[in-house]
């Protein structure tokens, strides 16, 4: 049997290489992780669930005409993915305060936003992912003024698709995390993952339905992704 070359392993994944070089295997790890790793966790299951959503987003983002980097589920905690090269942003949409928004502004979490608000964090553990502006984008030439554009329209578009979704089975897409990547042509499509672990999501009664349960200890984070995975099949 061939052994499988580890390629990244990052806190809630592990990528390998395949025989396609423009192709890689994700593999999901059963670990929580929250404030840069401080707070961590293996919880059991967490893998096979955030796989499961994560891959049906993905597909549903594909036929809705979203250009992923996502091809197929190839078992419980694995899917094959189109090989990027990571844009190293983290590009977050907010629709209602919550989490850093509301303390760096002094606001109460729950106040709906007028307009969804795009902001872009710098992808790197060691200086802890700091707040930047399009200017540190070019400067750091992670993305150019055409693509910044681009990021952000994509980005509000996603948001449009996925709060639809997710308001068809009553739960609130408060805010979430994307990352996108350059492909083989040097087309910048959506990348990495989208599961409670980077979004946020509040049901009819306000109660989290994503990783704030970990990060808040409010109680069994995979009992509340499992609610949230038999909800979204609902959608088909
Ligand atoms: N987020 C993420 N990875 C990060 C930071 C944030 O996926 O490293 C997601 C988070 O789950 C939330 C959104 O981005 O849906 C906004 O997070 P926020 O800036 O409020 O940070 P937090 O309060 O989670 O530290």
């Amino acid at each position: 049997m061939m052994t499988r070359q580890l390629i990244y392993s990052g806190k809630a994944k592990d990528i390998f290489a395949t025989e396609d070089e423009n192709v890689i295997i994700a593999q999901y790890k059963d670990q929580a992780t929250a404030f840069n790793g401080v707070k961590k966790e293996q919880i059991a299951g967490k893998g096979q669930l955030n796989n499961q959503i994560s891959s049906f987003i993905f597909e549903k983002l594909n036929s809705a005409g979203v250009a992923t980097h996502f091809i197929e589920k190839i078992s419980e905690t694995e899917q094959l993915n189109k090989k990027v090269r990571i844009i190293p942003l983290e590009v977050v949409l907010r629709n209602v305060t919550a989490g850093s928004f509301s303390k760096r502004f002094g606001l109460a979490e729950g106040i709906e936003l007028e307009q969804p608000i795009v902001e872009f964090y710098y992808k790197n553990d060691d200086l802890d992912d700091p707040f930047i502006n399009d200017e540190h984008v070019t400067f750091l030439k992670l993305a150019n003024e055409k693509e910044i554009a681009f990021l952000k329209e994509e980005t509000r578009r996603i948001n449009g698709l996925l709060s639809a979704w997710f308001d068809q089975i009553g739960l609130k897409l408060i805010d979430f995390k994307l990352e996108f990547g350059f492909d083989q042509e040097g087309k910048i499509i959506l990348a990495d993952e989208f599961s409670p672990d980077n979004c946020r999501l509040w049901d009819a009664k306000g109660n989290h339905m994503d990783k704030d349960v970990f990060r808040r200890s409010l109680g069994e984070l995979t009992d509340v992704y499992e609610v949230v995975w038999e909800k979204l099949q609902l959608l088909n």
